[in-house]
């Protein structure tokens, strides 16, 4: 059995198309029911799963608000290339823009006097 696989709409239960991502949880719908939504974030489920799997990385609504806010362009600037194109380079890609991401968020972090655990 491969029906494990299938991801359904959680609105109608067609085969869903799109997925956004949360902080912890996914939501799946159907094109037309992505047509009646009106927030943004959404994207196309046909993303190779490793493409997906990486996309999990530019999460940020559990960072504290000023870390959000460095690190949404890379987030953004990751779904807008990963929706457009695939392949080795993409996910190379999106591997560096990550690395560049997590250096930006540790360079934004506030000095903190505490020794390293
Ligand atoms: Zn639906």
């Amino acid at each position: 059995m491969c029906d494990g696989n299938k991801v359904k709409c959680e609105l109608c239960g067609e085969t869903a198309k799109w997925i956004r991502w949360n902080s912890n949880e996914t939501e799946l719908l159907c094109d037309a029911h992505r047509a009646a939504d009106e927030m943004s974030g959404w994207e196309r489920i046909a993303m190779h799963p490793a493409t997906k799997e990486m996309m999990k990385n530019f999460r940020y609504k559990h960072l504290p608000p000023a870390l959000q806010e460095v690190s949404k362009p890379f987030c953004d600037l990751a779904r807008d290339v990963a929706s457009k194109y695939e392949g080795a380079e993409l996910t190379a890609g999106l591997r560096k823009l990550l690395e560049a991401k997590d250096c930006i968020v540790r360079a934004a972090l506030p000095p903190s006097d505490d020794e390293p655990e």
